[in-house]
């Protein structure tokens, strides 16, 4: 027996299932309520992730993480300032450290200008200096509205506001099936039946199992990518004075490792992209069986993998190897030393891989009937998340 009858429920408690949720609320009115499996809030990709507000610079323009980026980054800043979350917005530098590099970089200013940034610096090797002392490299691009924040603070004010407006919020209700009720659904949890409307899928790691769940057979898979981070000691975190990040391999969709500066103090290193051997694998030896079989039966992995098996390799050793991942920091900052780091944790990426073996730059959202699923969400969705809320919202209304 159903609880209550809701306008919308959203499945997932991460940052782009709450923002939905609060978008839809403010949108009409409408009762909503947010079904998260996990005890808290933003406990996956949500809780693990950089804390860096993207200034937009990498997208395609037109792509809707384009459109998205740019105004999702000054929503975030105005919530920020609305709700007295800590954030600053430090700037970064993108660093080419070989001229065989510089044509990326020229190319990321243009896709930067397209999508509407303004004050790009670009900057020679003693430009990257005057910013970044420690770093070496032969051009730089300093991107000014770049940012830092905890996204988990975020969370937690954003689903204040669901609850103001009226908004449910449970925990440890797991997504487990569907049913239908004389037009309406019922999503059967882990903490009893919920009647709605209609639903919004934000299940991140795990969308594409809920997709299925509820008769919907997706187009991609999600297969995990573990990204992890080491720590600068304190008394060499004057090594970095804000946010440093190399260009990035275009054929990836992951930045590649990078120094960011914590909005709660210390600096990180990282994230690797390692493939992971379950979807919550936060440690080396997590392995599900379940999971691996999801991974080692969709046709665009084994496509994926004989395509990049050789940088796959590379991401592998240096998870294994300290020495490997300190070499690929010295890249950007010479002087760094294996000693100058230690372990910090990590997150895993739901990346949505196509049949064909594409791994999904852009965001993707497929509709079905009275339903609405995300099942691409990867960086900058933090950073884009009041954007794309407001654009959830926008859908499910027009497919009422
Ligand atoms: C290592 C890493 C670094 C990143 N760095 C940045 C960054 O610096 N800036 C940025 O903008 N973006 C960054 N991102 C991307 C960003 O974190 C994601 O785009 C964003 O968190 C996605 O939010 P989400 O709500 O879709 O997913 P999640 O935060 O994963 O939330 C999904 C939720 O769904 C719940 N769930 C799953 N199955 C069910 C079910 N059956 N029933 C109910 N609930 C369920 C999960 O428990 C989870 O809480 C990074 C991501 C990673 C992994």
């Amino acid at each position: 027996m159903a609880s209550a009858v809701f306008d919308t429920a959203v499945i997932g408690g991460g940052i782009l299932g709450l923002a939905a949720a609060r978008s839809i609320g403010r949108r009409n009115g409408a009762r909503v309520v947010v079904l998260e499996a996990e005890s808290k809030l933003a406990e996956h990709q949500t809780g693990h992730n950089s804390g860096v507000i993207h200034s937009g610079l990498y997208y395609k323009p037109g792509s809707l993480k384009a459109q998205t980026c740019g105004g999702g980054r000054e929503a975030m800043y105005a919530f920020c300032e609305k709700h007295g979350i800590r954030h600053e917005r430090c700037g970064k530098l993108v660093v080419a450290t070989s001229t065989a590099e510089r044509p990326r970089l020229d190319e990321l200013e243009r896709r930067g200008r397209a999508n509407g940034l303004t004050g790009l610096t670009r900057l020679d090797a003693d430009g990257i200096r005057e910013h970044e002392p420690h770093v070496a490299g032969v051009a730089g691009l300093h991107v000014p509205d770049t940012g830092i924040v905890d996204y988990s603070q975020v969370c937690e004010a954003i689903a204040d506001e669901i609850r103001e407006q009226d908004g449910e919020i449970r925990t440890g209700a797991r997504f487990l099936g569907l049913q239908r009720n004389n037009g309406a659904l019922v999503l059967e949890t882990a903490a009893g039946d919920v009647e709605a409307r209609r639903l919004i899928n934000c299940a991140g790691l795990r969308c594409d199992d809920v997709a299925r769940l509820c008769g919907v057979t997706p187009t991609v898979r999600i297969i995990p990518f573990r990204g992890e981070y080491y720590k600068l000691r304190p008394e060499r975190e004057s090594l970095v004075r804000h946010l440093i990040y190399p260009v990035p391999d275009p054929g990836f969709p992951f930045l590649g490792v990078h120094f960011t500066r914590m909005v709660g103090g210390g600096v990180e290193a990282g994230p690797n992209a390692v493939l992971a051997f379950r979807r919550e694998g936060y440690t080396r030896t997590s392995f599900s069986a379940g999971d691996m079989t999801s991974t080692l039966t969709w046709p665009g992995f084994w496509k994926m993998a004989g395509r990049h098996w050789r940088t796959g390799c590379g991401e592998m050793w240096r998870s294994w190897s300290k020495a490997a991942f300190v070499q690929a920091l010295r890249k950007l900052m010479p002087e760094l030393k294996e000693d100058d780091v230690t372990p910090h944790g990590a997150g895993v990426r739901a990346q949505a891989v196509g049949r064909d073996g594409a791994l999904l730059d852009d965001f993707c959202i497929e509709r079905a009937e009275n339903q609405l699923h995300v099942l691409n969400a990867p960086s900058p969705g933090a950073t884009a998340s009041l954007a794309i809320g407001d654009a959830l919202a926008g859908m499910a209304a027009g497919s009422a």
